[in-house]
């Protein structure tokens, strides 16, 4: 925090919800940057600074903004491509052409949306760049224009060095992953398929896990949960509250609800979450370690299933996960209730079928008088193969960046645009470099490390570099 005065300032900003301007905030000047940090930082103040909302904002505008500085970089119009989905919706995909050899190019991916961030709630603007005490704040500093700006001032810097690459480098940056209307990517595998025709794909949801200002391990995400919503619903003839019956749809509900509140899906490890928990083991302390090496090894484990399901975030990992979310139900005050809803949210692991789970919670509720339906489809996200030519190039610049730091595959339980990507058959990759700590993303004050964003910049240039060298491999 500022002076005092800037204290109170900010105390009165905050409570009167009155925005103060960039310029109230002692901005810090950028450390020497070298050319490519500084270009990095400029796209990125340039991408923050327009407002990428589902509400009010343009991706479109964001995209032909960037479309403009990869031109004036030099990227002749035929690399360079915006396309509008729908107004306001914009997706921007730059091609760096490679030797021509069979093999099919890598995209790097990003998302230009951000989710709504009500400056009100701020305490520092929430679409204005701001670097403050070796910090970069912003709505969507860490989700997810930091890797948009640093995907394009790494394949400018490589066109600059007039590296070939063995192969096409693409950079996408495409509109609606944070749940808007009209998905970009979902919308360029369904219209302009060839863009996207690539042997894999580097993409957000990786990242560096941190404890207590530590570096623990460096995190790929190889695989993601599926997302499947169910209804649960009771109907019943109803009546007159004064003269109650048993049969009730609310109680049945009820009682259907604890029932998957109480049950546990069957450990079930796959190859990613194995070796999650293999690679784990060692940097996490106190009974979980070990833990996680008993389940590595046997996922039988009784005892060690109970000690990490003790954890959301390892139970998440081990299991297929269903709970109550949304809840709705009869119609007055003094009658018996003639219908009685509720949203269960799975999160299905990669190799389970959503017929089964529903299948299962049928069995659990064990009652006829609940009827349990999908809402929607999921969609089939199997996780991506942990090559050892990718893993390989990222273990050895992590551990020339960060020396003995272990890299980590690992299964995220959100959904990123890889849904639509490995739904596609095509094998796609979180990973970034980015040891941010807590970030508040999605919340408020989003904001990250200075210097992480300059090293994840040079890890992902060192990184696309050697997995295009002609000849490795
Ligand atoms: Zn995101």
């Amino acid at each position: 925090m500022g002076t005092l005065r800037q204290v109170s300032s900010l105390v009165f900003a905050a409570l009167s919800g009155v925005v103060l301007p960039a310029h109230a905030f002692a901005q810090a000047k950028p450390r020497d940057l070298s050319r490519w940090e500084s270009l990095a930082r400029d796209l990125f103040k340039e991408l923050i600074e327009i407002n990428t909302t589902e509400s009010v904002g343009s991706t479109a505008k964001a995209a032909h903004a960037m479309a403009s500085r990869l031109k004036a970089a030099g990227f002749p119009d035929s690399d360079v491509v915006v396309l509008e989905n729908t107004p306001r919706k914009g997706n921007l995909i730059v091609r760096l052409h490679g030797r021509s050899t069979p093999k099919k190019p890598i995209l790097l991916l990003s998302h230009l949306d951000v989710v709504e961030a009500k400056a009100e709630d701020w305490t520092l603007p929430p679409f204005q760049f701001i670097e403050k005490d070796d910090t970069f704040f912003g709505r969507g500093v860490a989700d997810d224009k930091d890797d948009g700006a640093i995907n394009l001032a790494l394949l400018m810097r490589l066109r600059a060095e007039g590296f070939v690459p063995d192969r096409d480098i693409v950079v996408a940056l495409t509109t609606d992953e944070e749940g808007g209307p009209d998905n970009g990517v979902e919308w360029i595998l369904k219209n302009r398929p060839e863009l996207f025709n690539v042997e894999y794909v580097l993409n957000e949801g990786g990242g560096g896990r941190i404890r207590e200002g530590r570096k623990l391990s460096h995190d790929v995400q190889a695989s993601e949960k599926k997302v499947q919503n169910f209804q649960l619903e009771v109907t019943n003839p109803g009546g007159h509250s004064s003269v109650p019956v048993k049969d009730n749809a609310i109680t049945h509900l009820s009682g259907a609800l604890v029932k998957i509140g109480t049950f546990d899906f069957p450990v079930h490890l796959n190859d990613v979450t194995r070796t999650y928990f293999q690679r784990s083991a060692p940097i996490t302390g106190g009974t979980m370690g070990p833990a996680m090496a008993a389940i590595a090894v046997n996922p039988n484990d009784v005892s060690a299933a109970a000690i990490l399901s003790g954890d959301p975030r390892y139970n998440s990992q081990l299991r297929t996960t269903c709970v109550a979310t949304m809840l709705e139900g009869g119609h007055a005050r003094n009658a018996l209730p003639q219908r009685a809803r509720a949203t269960v949210n799975c999160r299905i692991l990669p190799d389970e079928s959503p017929v089964d789970v529903q299948r299962t919670l049928e069995q659990v509720i064990g009652d006829p008088k609940v009827a349990v339906t999908p809402i929607g489809e999921a969609r089939n996200s199997p996780p991506s193969p942990l090559t050892p030519d990718l893993m390989g190039q990222i273990e050895r610049i992590t551990s020339q960046m960060w020396a003995g730091l272990p890299v980590i595959p690992t299964m995220s339980t959100g959904a990123t645009d890889g849904v639509y990507l490995r739904n596609a058959g095509i094998p796609t990759y979180g990973v970034a470099g980015q040891f941010y700590g807590d970030t508040g993303a999605h919340g408020m004050n989003e904001r990250i490390p200075v210097q992480s964003f300059y090293d994840a910049l040079e890890f992902m240039y060192r990184l696309v570099k050697s997995l295009t060298r002609a000849g490795v491999s």
